[in-house]
């Protein structure tokens, strides 16, 4: 989908939301002043798109999963402050099938975020997308309910056109310091007292309460996949939408992991013992990593090791009882890390240093015979000096351990 296009600038961002990209020509000037509390926020580097949330609203309730959308502003246009604009261009583009199944993101427990704001969300399994919604203004005035199973064709009808509000109250504070524009009617209901002011009339009388649903599902989008599950919203709010999307991430990557997969490919995208060899520095019998499967976007990494009878550690871990040693299976996913670091680098003239591991846990015990698959994902990285990768070792499909290892970058 293409919502503009501009020819004449330098240099190109782009954003990953699952497979749909947001692409934004980065013009020269700099970025203007932006209530960060009210709008969400993506960005990659240094580059930031803001107010994304309507646009990814009308991207994921339309069912739109791969998506390019260029930009030559460091937001989208605001249009009336309704996702109508872009379920119109969405239908005009049009939408065609892929043949890559569809993944989606299950709830199977119940989880909740709440803010010191008086937001709280509530995430319960269900088959379908639903959402109910609370609103209530300052002073609960104009308190609203609405309860509704999210689909394309009752978004397109009941929630698109609901237009953004905002409580004169709020915004006043914001207008004396210059941060927004006052007066303008054309992309927001401005609520002040009693009176609803608009430039035309309320499009349905619950029309806030619908809004809140809107952005939820436009905060909810960046969890990557389409969610089944009910989301019981009070008083939501950017913030808290954004916390419930991280945590749905979080659980997201979890379960990833844990869908190792039970044959070792061959072929090309991996490393060979060789290879790993050329790469890490040990030796039997400490390396604990027989292979590289392959690598995932550019943070992602599996390894895999076969765990047989004859490994050195089963002698005394322990007589007659053999057990893999936890802090082997750690070690296993330092190496594997390091591995990924290393490609990341692309130099070997500085080393990786193992320097902290947390939130370590061993959930099952490694037995002779077993092969695990062992994932590390890159979370941080810091001016080539500091790296965290959480990692974790799979058997079976079962988590057996995890945890956050920390590297530091030293000249060799
Ligand atoms: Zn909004």
């Amino acid at each position: 989908m293409l919502v503009s296009a501009h020819a004449r600038f330098s240099r190109v961002s782009t954003y990953r939301w699952q497979n749909c990209r947001i692409q934004r020509h980065v013009a020269a000037h700099g970025r203007k002043g932006v209530d960060h509390e009210r709008a969400t926020t993506i960005g990659e580097g240094s580059v930031r798109v803001h107010t994304v949330e309507h646009v990814l609203a009308a991207l994921s309730a339309m069912g739109v999963d791969n998506a390019i959308v260029e930009m030559d502003a460091n937001e989208p246009p605001i249009g009336d402050g309704s996702a109508q604009p872009y379920v119109d261009v969405i239908k005009r583009t049009g939408v065609a099938t892929q043949d890559a199944p569809r993944s989606f993101f299950d709830v199977r427990d119940t989880m909740h975020v709440e803010s010191k704001t008086g937001a709280l969300l509530v995430l319960l399994p269900d088959e379908t997308f639903r959402i109910s919604c609370t609103q209530a203004g300052p002073n609960n005035r104009f308190t609203q309910f609405l309860s509704m199973e999210i689909t394309p064709a009752i978004f397109e009808r009941e929630i698109a056109p609901a237009r953004t509000f905002v409580f004169y109250e709020d915004v006043q504070p914001l207008m004396e310091k210059n941060l927004i524009k006052g007066g303008s009617l054309e992309n927001a209901i401005v609520v002040r007292g009693e009176a609803v002011l608009s430039k035309e009339p309320l499009r349905f009388a619950d029309e806030f309460v619908r809004h809140k649903i809107l952005d939820i599902i436009g905060d909810l989008a960046l969890v990557g996949r389409p969610i089944r599950g009910h989301v019981v919203a009070v008083k939501p709010g950017h913030a808290a939408n954004a916390e419930l999307a991280r945590a749905l991430a979080r659980e997201q990557t979890r379960r990833s992991a844990m869908a190792a997969p039970r044959t070792i490919p061959t072929g090309d995208g991996g490393l060979d013992t060789d290879e790993v060899m050329q790469i890490l520095p040990h030796r039997y019998p400490f390396l604990m990593v027989d292979r590289i499967i392959g690598f995932e976007a550019d943070n992602k990494i599996t390894g895999v090791k076969s765990i047989t009878i004859n490994e050195p550690f089963f002698q005394g871990h322990f007589p007659g009882h053999p057990v893999m040693p936890g802090v082997m299976q750690v070690e296993a996913m330092a190496q594997v890390a390091s591995i990924l670091l290393y490609k990341l680098a692309k130099t070997s003239s500085r080393v990786g240093y193992f320097m902290s591991a947390d939130d370590v846990k061993f959930r099952k015990p490694v037995f002779p015979g077993d092969t695990i698959f062992i994932h590390a994902e890159l979370t941080k990285s810091r001016g080539n000096r500091l790296a965290k990768a959480k990692c974790y070792c799979v058997v079976n499909d079962a988590v057996v351990s995890e945890g956050e290892l920390m590297f530091t970058f030293l000249d060799k």
